[in-house]
């Protein structure tokens, strides 16, 4: 702006220098628009107008040449000399020297007033001049003040936008603060990590060096691996080779157990005496007798003599006879104070022929009260030393299981428990609805030309631990026990079938066997009282007892013709026989535990058990074969 400003008062001081320096006149003139803001050209001091020829001299003197004066016209008196410079005053009576004078001066005013002329033209164009310069310079003026005005405009914009600038600056400065910071952090961060990087480094060459060492002793390791595994492959073959020897050992084993059960024959017949229970009477002394074997006392006993007097026989003196001895022998014969573990140590080969894959039937046969059911399930109570033949038959299952499963094998159990009573069964192990109700349960065949034969509507449970034996034992106790009514205590007047359905399986050389063990509580074989009058309850009797008697001798009758190996046997002359039709027979192993009642009261229906039980002892059946797949 200064710049737009400085040309115009460089031409205003360049005309005012130019006025006062040539006509200060003019400069007075032209200074007067020109106040606002300039410098003022200071007025030179007016200078009184001169006289005449001293003051008009200069002027004159650009005049034209030629006489100034005019000559002094004759007449006149010379006009008197200069005192001191003034013009000496004329006598009044020289009028014409006056007039001279004043034609003088009236000449010199002429030309003054012609040079002022001059001179007021000069200053007239002078001041067009001027005031066309001065509406130049206000047009200029002007276009400065616009140009001013958008430049302050611009100015102003500029203003903002420096503010604007500021702002962002500021905006920025702080940023950059905070960039600033996070670079600082950035820094310390960088160099923690490089502090890391160093410890890691430090770490990794340890590392290193402690994987040299560990491949050094890996590879002597691997070496020793290899030389381990060839002494493992060489210790395997010796155990595979062991495994076989096992192996061929415990088929000779059973091959050999099984020669020796058939040694004792497939069918055995073992006596049970039970023991007079308090409250009944003593038998008088030698009523039951037990010699001893060929080889004294310390046999076990396999005879038993009793001794029946006949008061019907006579002698002819008229004197009563003597008693008759009666002798049987047996397999074993167990006195009164045999206990259940002595009689289970008999049995325990036979399970174990179970285990092989041999059928394995065994019964108890006697009147009812004869210690059947003692023998079979065990005493009231839950004594341990009470316990039966079917819970000490199934723990001894499950150990001997496991300790062949040493051997590869693995065995399963599927228990059952139903009871026949007048030719119709029931299951001992319903539950719920169907409990001591007994739904009707037939015999069927488990499939279309299948050897096996099942109970439709009887549960078949699996068992793998005495405890669920139990369990079992129990349910069939419940069952018998909702099943009797007042007057028939019908346990005694059924048979109780517990059957286990044995199957191993050795996978690792594809062996299978598989085979039913069977335990029968027998119904009472008493025979009903011929003398007896029929009543309702006793012709109901009656019924029943004809079932059992000729479920009983039905199997007398099987024995008999599996002994003689007819070629028919009579299985399905009763459902009991039709039951137990795997577990009799050819490959079956048979034993009979003939039940005693120690009692003379007892001795006409201990002597049936006795014949009836000789008569089967009497049966030997074919070689067994166990059912091996
Ligand atoms: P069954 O089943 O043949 O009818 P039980 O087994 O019910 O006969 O026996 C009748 C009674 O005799 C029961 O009280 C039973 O406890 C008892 N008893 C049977 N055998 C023996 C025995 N060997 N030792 C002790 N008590 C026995
Ligand atoms: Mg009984």
């Amino acid at each position: 702006m200064e710049e737009a400003l400085e040309p115009e008062k460089k031409r205003t001081r360049g005309l005012g220098t130019r006025v006062s320096t040539t006509h200060p006149r003019a400069a007075a003139l032209s200074s007067a628009p020109q106040t606002q803001g300039q410098t003022t050209v200071p007025k030179a001091p007016r200078k009184p107008a001169p006289r005449c020829s001293t003051a008009v001299a200069p002027v004159l003197k650009t005049q034209k040449p030629g006489p100034v004066v005019p000559a002094q016209k004759p007449g006149t008196t010379a006009a008197p000399p200069m005192v001191g410079g003034k013009k000496p005053k004329r006598p009044a009576w020289d009028l014409k020297g006056q007039l001279c004078d004043l034609n003088a001066e009236l000449k010199c005013c002429r030309e003054k007033k012609q040079v002022l002329d001059q001179e007021n033209q000069q200053l007239r164009d002078q001041l067009q001049e001027a005031q066309q310069q001065a509406l130049a310079l206000g047009a200029e003026r002007r276009s400065l003040e616009e140009e001013l005005t958008r430049v302050r405009a611009q100015a102003e914009q500029g203003q903002r936008e420096l503010g604007n600038l500021s702002a962002h600056v500021l905006e920025l400065e702080e940023r950059l603060g905070t960039q600033e910071g996070l670079v600082q952090e950035l820094q310390k961060e960088q160099l923690r990590l490089q502090e890391e990087r160093t410890g890691l480094a430090a770490r990794l060459g340890e590392q290193e060096r402690r994987l040299q060492t560990s491949e050094a002793s890996l590879s002597d390791s691997q070496e020793e691996v290899a030389s381990l595994r060839q002494e493992a492959a060489a210790r395997e073959a010796v155990l595979a080779e062991r495994e076989d020897r096992l192996h061929g050992l415990e088929m000779e084993r059973r091959r050999l157990h099984n020669q020796l059960q058939e040694l004792k024959g497939n069918i055995r017949v073992f006596c049970r005496v039970r023991p007079v229970l308090p409250g009944e009477s003593t038998p008088s002394p030698g009523f039951l007798q037990f010699p001893s074997g060929p080889c004294g006392p310390s046999d076990p006993p396999t005879r038993l003599s009793l001794s029946r007097s006949d008061e019907r026989r006579g002698t002819l003196s008229g004197a009563p006879a003597g008693p008759t001895r009666h002798d049987f022998s047996f397999d074993r014969v167990f006195p009164p104070g045999s206990g259940q573990d002595e009689v289970f140590e008999e049995i325990s080969m036979l399970v174990q022929s179970a285990l092989d894959g041999y059928p394995v039937c065994i019964f108890a046969y006697g009147q009812t009260g004869s210690g059947k059911t003692f023998t079979m399930e065990g005493g009231p109570g839950g004594d341990p030393q009470m316990e039966g033949l079917i819970p000490r038959a199934l723990r001894h299952l499950f150990s001997v299981a496991q300790e062949l499963s040493g051997q590869g094998w693995t065995y399963s159990f599927v228990a059952s428990y139903v009871e026949i009573y007048n030719e119709t069964v029931r299951d001992l192990l319903a539950t719920g609805t169907r409990k001591g109700q007994g739904g009707e349960c037939e015999i069927r065949r488990a499939g279309p030309g299948s050897e096996e034969l099942t109970v439709t509507n009887a549960r078949y449970v699996p068992v793998s631990c005495e405890r669920e034996v139990e369990a079992l034992l129990h349910l069939a106790r419940q069952n018998r026990a909702v099943a009797r009514t007042a007057q028939n205590e019908r346990s005694s007047r059924s048979h109780s079938v517990f059957q286990l359905q044995i199957s191993g399986e050795h996978a690792g050389r594809g062996l299978q066997c598989a085979a039913p063990l069977s335990l029968v509580d027998l119904a009472g074989s008493e025979r009903l009282d011929p003398g007896l009058a029929l009543g309702p309850g006793e012709r109901e009797r009656l019924r029943e007892t004809q079932a059992i008697n000729s479920s009983l001798s039905t199997l007398g009758l099987v024995i008999m013709a599996l002994s003689n190996k007819e070629s028919h046997v009579p299985y399905r002359n009763s459902k009991l026989t039709y039951l137990l039709q795997n577990s009799l027979g050819g490959s079956a192993k048979m034993l009979m535990f003939v039940n005693i009642s120690p009692l003379e009261e007892n001795v006409s229906e201990s002597l049936n058990s006795l014949r009836f039980a000789s008569k089967v002892n009497q049966c030997v059946i074919g070689t067994a074969q166990a059912n091996k797949k």
